[in-house]
């Protein structure tokens, strides 16, 4: 079986070094093992994707020196390569859920959601038992009141159980993230739903993709069940930290590929940095994705985080 993996950019700001790091993984699995690469434009976000984001951030990759068999700018034969452009295709896999029994509809704002929590929570509640007793008593009030429902996934208690290609054996719980929303009360989709939808569309039997969503592949492979379609091989990477330990985000600014180009950077400099965080080289030094792609080896690389040095940084000349 041909693999075919992807890349799926978010077009909400330039890409960071992070974002960078796990299309090059990405690019050199599915080349090492002949596949086709495919690059998938995840600009489900109305508000914050933005078109100028989507041609910078295909220019990125491409000053990197990655390259795609598939994809917005070059076509192939699973387009749209878009996600904006499937949305009739999300509206058919919602009603099959739908109509098995598998939503239901949530009049709770994200405040009521926050107020049910009975005990500080760090991060969003996840939503379950007492959500959906709290939704039935608000539902007809709300209704009354004129309010439009987002589409949520009744999850059931499950353990889900699958081999990482990179981290390993994982068993999640489906109750830690809940019943998630599927498409949201102001009609736009959810990522969740968008994501399988989009990968089953396209035939992608190998995703690669930071391990900050490790934790979402659980509900990804109940929706699979559900679908009753073939699970893709999951390749979690581990991430790519800030010189302060912390995440790499757009939105808090974090070293953008774009800020390299616009500095004259040698791509192949960031090249050579990527390769050895992910333990691909030895020592900090310039490579071509060729090159790297030619002496590459999964089993090579790290599978720790790795945290950026200013050591780093000035090898990159900043
Ligand atoms: N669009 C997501 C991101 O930019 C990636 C989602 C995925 O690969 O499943 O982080």
């Amino acid at each position: 079986m041909t693999i075919r993996g992807r890349y799926a950019p978010s077009p909400t700001g330039y890409l960071h070094l992070g974002n960078a790091r796990t299309a090059l993984v990405a690019y050199l699995l599915a080349k090492f093992q002949d596949g086709e690469f495919v690059m998938r434009v995840e600009d489900i976000d109305l508000q914050r994707c933005k078109p100028e984001f989507q041609k910078a951030n295909l220019a990125e990759l491409r000053w990197l020196g990655l390259d795609w068999d598939e994809g917005p700018d070059v076509g192939g034969s699973f387009s749209p390569y878009i996600q904006r452009e499937r949305f009739e295709f999300f509206k058919t896999k919602l009603s099959e859920l739908t109509d098995a029994g598998h939503t239901f509809p949530c009049y709770l704002s994200r405040k009521d959601i926050q107020e049910l929590a009975s005990a500080p929570h760090e991060g969003f509640p996840s939503y379950g038992v007492a959500q959906r007793a709290e939704n039935e008593r608000l539902s007809p009030q709300k209704q009354a009141e004129g309010k439009q429902p987002s589409i949520r996934l009744k999850t059931i208690d499950k353990t889900i159980a699958f081999e990482d290609k990179f981290v390993g054996k994982q068993t999640l719980e489906l109750s830690t993230l809940g019943d998630v929303v599927l498409r949201r009360a102001d009609g736009m989709w959810a990522y969740h739903l968008a994501v399988v939808a989009d990968d089953i569309a396209m035939n992608i039997n190998q995703v690669v993709r930071g391990d900050d969503l490790l934790g979402s592949t659980a509900t990804h492979l109940y929706l699979y069940e559900l679908f009753d379609a073939p699970v893709p091989d999951y390749w979690h990477v581990p991430l790519l930290l800030d010189t302060d330990g912390k995440r790499m985000a757009k939105r808090k600014g974090s070293l953008t590929l774009k800020s390299l180009q616009d500095a004259d950077v040698n791509p192949e400099k960031l090249v050579g940095l990527l390769a050895y965080s992910l333990g691909l080289i030895d020592s900090l030094e310039s490579v071509s994705v060729n090159e790297l792609l030619n002496n590459f080896n999964p089993q090579d690389m790290n599978k720790d985080a790795y945290q950026l040095t200013t050591e780093d940084l000035s090898f990159l000349g900043l």
